[in-house]
């Protein structure tokens, strides 16, 4: 990561939808360095508050701060530049360009500027291009691509898609990664790579915001979870404690 990993403060957020208060009034604090996980039922709030973090929706009120930074005030397409990145439940490949150059094009995420200078070929730009290829080989390699490189990414199977995604938003050097249900689709011999993999991501110097509905995988990877209900906070706890509060159980099984 660029830097150092980012605090995230979301305080007062409130969101509705003609008359579903999506969400209401929820504050949670990310600590740097840490993975934070959102569960609750289904309609509980959990996509629209990402959707509010990553500047996809405009929340009715409340404020979310990256360290300093109001990310609310922040432009939209200014996101990547200031350090937060997303991966989608669905990837969002460029299905017929190469795993490289899918990664590499998630380089310039935080550079956009610089494409220009790639484009028109300039000095700087083709030094920039060659810093960006090796640093995607790294990560590509890291997450155990290294030998599809060249292959097409729609041509790869599921769980290594996702994974790619992951390459993509990580070679950005995020300082917040968000992760839209990351264990979705992936067979169980992937989840244990998925949690060594955020671990590490995590002990890189990220923080990680995550959407999960996979409890025990929540409960291996999250240093603290947040549990929703009808838009609203129940807890905020560490996993243990979060899974044997009553107010979650009575939330989960509609008690
Ligand atoms: P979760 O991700 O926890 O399943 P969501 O954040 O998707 O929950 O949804 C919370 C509530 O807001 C639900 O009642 C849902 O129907 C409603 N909602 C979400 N997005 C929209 C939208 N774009 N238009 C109308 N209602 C929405």
């Amino acid at each position: 990561a660029s830097g150092s990993p980012a605090a995230l403060s979301i305080s007062e957020v409130s969101k509705s939808f003609g008359g579903v208060r999506a969400l209401d009034g929820v504050s949670v604090e990310v600590a740097p360095g840490s993975v934070h996980a959102i569960v609750g039922p289904n309609g509980s709030g959990k996509t629209t508050l990402l959707n509010v973090v990553s500047r996809m929706l405009v929340p009715d009120s409340g404020r979310v701060r990256l360290d300093e930074t109001d990310l609310l005030s922040t432009r939209a397409e200014r996101l990547a530049a200031s350090g937060v990145a997303r991966v989608f439940q669905t990837p969002k490949l460029l299905p017929e360009a190469s795993v490289s150059d899918n990664v590499v094009l998630g380089g310039y995420a935080r550079r956009t500027a610089s494409v220009l200078g790639v484009v028109l070929r300039t000095p700087g730009g083709r030094r920039e291009e060659r810093e960006v290829r090796a640093h995607a080989h790294e990560v590509l390699v890291e997450l155990g691509l290294g030998s599809s490189e060249s292959s097409q990414a729609d041509l790869l199977p599921h769980g290594r898609q996702r994974l790619l995604e992951m390459c993509r938003a990580l070679v950005a050097r995020p300082r917040l990664l968000i992760l839209d249900e990351p264990a979705a689709g992936l067979a169980p011999h992937e989840l244990s790579a998925l949690e060594q993999l955020i671990g590490s991501i995590r002990d890189g110097g990220t923080t990680v915001l995550l959407v999960e509905h996979h409890i025990e995988l929540v409960a291996r990877v999250a240093d603290t979870v947040t549990v929703l209900d009808r838009g609203r906070l129940v807890v905020t706890a560490t996993p243990d404690e979060a899974l044997a509060d009553r107010r979650v159980v009575e939330a989960y099984l509609g008690v």
